[in-house]
């Protein structure tokens, strides 16, 4: 089976420190937590950045500049820089795409409009045609985040229309309460959609983030764990860094007979441009 990646999701953009008390706000804190993930064997961090003042996301360029640039000059990690701002906060989309500038390997793409809460995060048509030309001239490979089986059909409809190019690369967010559970079957379901040639990631949201990384290991797919998707590290216990949840897969991924992939190695895998 394919070595797996491990993407590690840093931060965010709507976990504060009452809920979570260990989560990396600053861009310091978020270099030193990705460099620890780096170093426990993670090949992607997806990225987002804090407002200093409120504490939320923002998709400020300076703020991601004091992310990447330390993050390119200390290690060989491949940046996943979102495009999502806030979701349910519906930045203008250039200020979303801001990021792009930053020419990121990958970028996240979030292929529909969900409810989220008391808000929806929306992402039109517009928002997608417009991200996906970007990232095409900037050669931004997008993350195309699916939450439910529509947002596949979007992905391959976009792909025919020439918006996308193959071979796509998918990340399933399972567990949201208003998107597909975070079962077996709600994952193969979706699974049935993607074209052969794909490659795919899982997020399981909350509850849902250990067993759908074992969906990614059994399945031949890659896992992305972190604090921006779960914060508790088991059942009442809170995760002290996002390191932990990576050290937990690489130690099951080499208990299950599967290898880590390094950066190099998940380029190769993705089909990243080459810098
Ligand atoms: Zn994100």
């Amino acid at each position: 089976m394919e070595k797996l990646i491990i993407t590690a999701a840093i931060t965010g953009s709507r976990v504060t420190r009452d809920v979570a008390p260990y989560i990396p706000i600053t861009p310091d804190e978020i270099v030193q937590s990705a460099i620890e993930c780096w170093d426990a064997g993670a090949a992607v961090v997806h990225i987002h950045v804090r407002d200093p003042k409120t504490g939320l996301g923002t998709q400020h360029r300076d703020l991601f500049r004091q992310v990447v640039e330390p993050l390119r000059e200390k290690s060989d990690l491949v940046l996943c820089l979102t495009t999502s701002g806030i979701p349910g906060r519906n930045l203008p989309i250039d200020e979303r795409l801001r990021p792009l500038e930053l020419e990121p390997e990958l970028a996240s793409y979030d292929a529909g409009s969900i409810n989220l809460g008391e808000s929806v995060f929306i992402n039109t048509p517009e928002f997608l045609e417009t991200a996906a030309k970007r990232m095409r001239d900037k050669g931004v490979k997008p993350e195309l985040e699916v939450f439910d089986v529509g947002m596949i059909v979007t992905c391959l409809r976009m792909r025919d229309q020439g918006y996308l190019e193959e071979p796509l690369h998918f990340q399933f967010v399972l567990g949201t309460p208003w998107g597909s559970p975070a079962t077996p079957k709600s994952f193969l379901h979706m699974y049935e959609y993607l074209p052969q040639n794909s490659t795919w990631s899982i997020i399981g949201i909350g509850k849902g983030h250990l067993p759908m990384s074992m969906i990614g290991l059994i399945m031949g797919g890659h896992i992305r764990v972190g604090m921006e998707d779960n914060i508790y590290y088991q059942k009442g216990v809170l995760a002290a860094s996002n390191a932990q949840f990576v050290e937990r897969i690489v130690r099951i991924t080499r208990e299950y007979g599967r290898e880590v992939a390094t950066p190099r190695e998940a380029r190769e895998i993705l089909g990243l441009r080459k810098n």
